[in-house]
Formats: C-alpha cells, sequence, structure tokens
C-alpha cells in the first residue's frame, strides 16, 4: 500500500507550535514518498471538544499550506466500529467490567504495604481490582471495559513487536520489543465511562479502516505504541510504521500544553509570522 499518515488532533484548545510540527513533518513526509496525509478529528471525548475548536484546526492547517482529503473522519462518528472491535476481544474473553474511578485506583495502589506506585502510559498501573478469575460469559455489558493484559499476551503467537523510524524518549528506534508488558502497562482502559472507547482503541481501529501505513506523532505517544501494536495483533490489523519525533518545548524545557497559548499558531499568525517564518523556527 502506498505512505498514508495522519494527523490527528482533539479539538480541545487551540493547535500550539507542537502541532505545527507533527503536522508539518507528516505532510512533508508523505509528500516526498508520493503518498498521501489525513486530517483526523479526534473527538470521542465530546464533553472536552468544541466546534470552534475544530473550524481553527482546519483554518491554522490550511494557512500552514496544507491539505487534506476531505471529508475528515471524526471519531464521534465512529462508535459503531469501536463497539464492533470490544465485542470481538470481549468474544474473546479478552475483557472485564470495571468502574474503579482514578481515584479508587490511587487509593488501592497507595496502600502502604505496596510500595511507590508503579506508572505506565496511562498513568498508575491498575492493580488488578475487578480483574475476575475467569473470563465473564455472557453479552458484552455496556460499561467500561478493560484489557485483562496477561490473558491478551498469552494469546499472541508471536511477541509484541513494531518498527520505530524515528526515535523515542530514550532514543530507542528499529525494532522494538517491549518486554513486560504486563507489569509496565497493565490492564488498560479499552471503554471508558460515557465515551464508548478509549483512546488506545480508537487509534487503532481508525489508523487501520484508513490504511495507515506511517503513523508520525510526538514522542509523548511512544510508550503507547505497545499498547497499539498489541491490539493490532488482537484484532488482526496490520501494524503501521511508526515514527515518534522530537516534541518542542518552551524556552524552560517544558512541552507545550494546549493551554499555552503564547505558542498558539493563531498567536503567532495574529503577530504577523508567515507560514515559512514558523517552518524555520521549528527547524523544518
Ligand atoms: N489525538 C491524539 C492527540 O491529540 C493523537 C493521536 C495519535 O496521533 O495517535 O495527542
Amino acid at each position: 500500500m502506498s505512505f498514508t499518515t495522519r494527523f490527528a488532533p482533539s479539538p480541545t484548545g487551540p493547535l500550539h507550535l507542537g502541532h505545527a510540527y507533527s503536522a508539518l513533518l507528516a505532510h512533508d513526509m508523505a509528500h516526498a514518498a508520493g503518498g498521501r496525509f489525513l486530517l483526523r478529528i479526534d473527538d470521542l471525548d465530546t464533553s472536552r471538544c468544541r466546534s470552534e475548536y475544530e473550524a481553527q484546526i482546519f483554518d491554522d492547517l490550511a494557512w500552514l499550506g496544507l491539505d487534506w482529503p476531505r471529508p475528515v473522519l471524526r471519531q464521534s462518528e465512529r462508535l459503531p466500529a469501536y463497539r464492533a472491535a470490544l465485542e470481538r476481544l470481549w468474544d474473546m474473553g479478552l475483557l472485564f467490567p470495571c468502574s474503579c474511578s482514578r481515584a479508587d485506583i490511587r487509593a488501592a495502589v497507595s496502600a502502604p504495604q505496596e510500595g511507590a506506585p508503579a506508572h505506565g502510559p496511562d498513568g498508575l498501573i491498575y492493580p488488578g481490582t475487578c480483574r475476575p478469575k475467569a473470563p465473564p460469559s455472557g453479552a458484552m455489558p455496556d460499561m467500561p471495559l478493560r484489557l485483562d493484559m496477561a490473558r491478551a499476551l498469552a494469546r499472541l503467537d508471536a511477541p509484541v513487536t513494531f518498527t520505530e523510524t524515528g526515535t523515542g524518549p530514550a532514543g530507542e528506534t528499529g525494532r522494538i520489543t517491549p518486554e513486560d508488558m504486563t507489569g509496565r502497562v497493565g490492564d488498560v482502559a479499552l471503554a471508558r465511562p460515557g465515551l464508548g472507547a478509549s483512546y488506545h482503541l480508537s487509534v487503532v481501529v481508525d489508523d487501520a479502516a484508513q490504511g495507515i501505513t506511517h503513523v508520525i506523532r510526538g514522542q509523548d505517544l511512544f510508550e503507547a505504541t505497545q499498547i497499539h501494536v498489541l491490539l493490532q495483533q488482537l484484532l488482526e490489523l496490520p501494524v503501521p510504521l511508526y515514527h515518534h519525533h522530537r516534541l518542542i518545548r518552551d524556552s524552560a524545557g517544558k512541552r507545550l500544553a494546549k493551554r499555552d497559548d503564547a505558542r498558539a499558531i493563531a498567536t503567532y499568525r495574529a503577530q504577523g509570522d508567515s507560514p515559512q517564518s514558523l517552518r524555520a523556527r521549528l527547524g523544518l
């Protein structure tokens, strides 16, 4: 399949320099390979997404000189596809319901005998509070669901492995085979309360549906990649190549956040910056 990549922002705030870098890099790499650059709107969390931010995304990206096929895919319109993937994992006996809140998990892992709580790609590693001894039977309940990580890994014929063509935060590159996903990742949430699906599930289902061959994104998502590849293997989906890029930081070395208005693309535009000067700022 020809090179296909995507930029997948969530419309929860104005795009900043870090987003500009990610979108321009993906667009340039697709262009250089004679491939396709897609835009996807990651608006699963409708309580945090705003249509004015989405409009601003289109406007900022067009201003940067980017082009993409329309209409774009919106995750809020993809709930049946996510549900089908969850049903499949449920029928394989790999999911279990769990309504523990973040506070419940914090309380459970902070018990004095537990030692320092371990963190994974999603924050505190789930301590297994609701994990059943045997896979639950019957129809999939309309509840938050977690992946039974040990059971999922036991289902695989081959280890989780992916190819990194960029660099992870510790300089990782080439063929990556994560160790000990049970202990370092834990039972990740795949259906979140009120959202239908979690980021990990939706991104995997959509990358496959859109024929994404190259995932180009920031190093902040490097650790999540092992979860994505595991889900691809369980759901028999193709594993794309991954290219994680450096993060754009502020002068204090902190990663830019959506609330960092000073570095919003809109602020540079208002100051009279051109797309070329923004590219130059980013070293592109
Ligand atoms: N929507 C995600 C974000 O805003 C990016 C998803 C991805 O590239 O995998 O960080």
